[in-house]
């Protein structure tokens, strides 16, 4: 099923809650407007954000072979276990099953061709990254911090797993990164800049900054990813300098 789909690239964060789906849904939007034909695969199987923030309402249409058609939104696929579970269900899954359920996402969606599948890492570093790992050809990383060490921490043992499995890490974006006021002072809420500077330490590439910003809570909660709702904002100009850095990385 991933045989006509060109790149494959793996956003994690290693902590949960610091905006790596919102990260995800707002950088393959801006890929999308690009001109590329871009998918997402939800992989985060306990708390599944992509059918919220892609609009997605409707069930999945599943085939009698058991494969799935993604969801088309805003010109992206999406495949979420959010179409296939009811919202409000404890997903109540032991490690076995959740294997399972990565491995029917890895090999039975209908991505048909595409230029890149995403896929939205759940936090950790554990079951669902190594089946994903190894049950795809990544062609890379991209870690999602927020500035403050606490999240830096968990998302360098996500750095260490891929580079332990010699998976590539592209870069780094540091999210949350500040919050302008109406007075245009920026009040650094979760630190100054802990991303960027552990990236440019540690020789890992840095793709941008991702203020807090109202416009992106709110396109993910109305499912219209921010980019998409306001294409002139300095957030979404924010997510074009991200993907025109990834770019330079997948031409060389
Ligand atoms: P994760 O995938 O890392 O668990 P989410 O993308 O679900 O995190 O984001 C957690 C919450 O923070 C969501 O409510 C989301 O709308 C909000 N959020 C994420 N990034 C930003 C941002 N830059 N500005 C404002 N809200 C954000």
């Amino acid at each position: 099923m991933l045989s006509k789909v060109k790149r494959i690239i793996a956003i994690a964060s290693g902590k949960g809650g610091v905006g790596k789906s919102t990260v995800t849904a707002n950088l393959a939007m801006t890929a999308a407007l690009a001109g590329k034909e871009v998918g997402i695969l939800d992989a985060d199987l306990y708390g599944p954000s992509m059918g919220i923030m892609f609009g997605i309402k409707e069930e999945a249409v599943i085939y009698e072979d058991n494969t799935m058609l993604p969801a088309f939104s805003h010109g992206v696929k999406v495949a979420t276990l959010a179409q296939l579970f009811p919202a409000g269900k404890a997903n109540a899954w032991r490690g076995p099953r959740v294997a399972a359920l990565v491995k029917n996402l890895l090999d039975f969606v209908h991505w048909e061709s595409l230029d890149l599948l995403f896929i939205d890492m759940p936090p950790g570093t554990g079951d669902i990254q190594l089946s994903i790992i190894q049950g795809c050809n990544l062609s890379g990383a991209i870690m999602v911090s927020t500035p403050q060490a606490v999240a830096l921490a968990d998302c360098i043992k996500g750095i260490d797993l891929f580079k332990e499995t010699n998976i590539p890490i592209f870069g780094l974006i540091e999210n949350m990164s500040g919050f302008i006021c109406d007075c245009g002072k920026e009040h650094l809420i979760f630190g100054k800049s802990g991303a960027r500077d552990f990236a440019e330490k540690s020789g890992i590439p840095f793709l941008g900054q991702v203020s807090i910003e109202s416009s992106l809570m709110e396109g993910s909660d109305q499912g219209l990813p921010a980019v998409l709702a306001n294409p002139n904002s300095a957030t979404a100009e924010t997510f074009n300098q991200i993907y025109y850095k990834l770019s330079t990385h997948l031409s060389r």
